[in-house]
């Protein structure tokens, strides 16, 4: 699944929402969340990112590693 972090907190641009084939990035308080069971790894939301906080989840850059658990668990959440 595709994974977004930090750079998004308090941007939230929806570049992203308007391109993802299958309307799985949510909207929570401050970030943009992908659903990782809906998401079908297109990566059509990577490039148009403004802020590029997207990544593959085997791309994330360390330091914001704890973003895909923070992605996975604000659906669980819900
Ligand atoms: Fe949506 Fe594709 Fe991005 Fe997954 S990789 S969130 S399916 S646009």
């Amino acid at each position: 699944t595709y994974t977004i972090a930090e750079p998004c907190v308090d941007v939230l641009d929806k570049a992203c929402v308007e391109e993802c084939p299958v309307d799985c990035i949510y909207e929570g308080n401050r970030m943009l969340y992908i659903q990782p069971d809906e998401c079908v790894d297109c990566g059509a939301c990577e490039p148009v990112c403004p802020v590029e906080a997207i990544f593959y989840e085997d791309d994330v850059p360390d330091q914001w590693s704890d973003y895909i658990n923070a992605n996975v668990e604000f659906f669980n959440d819900l």
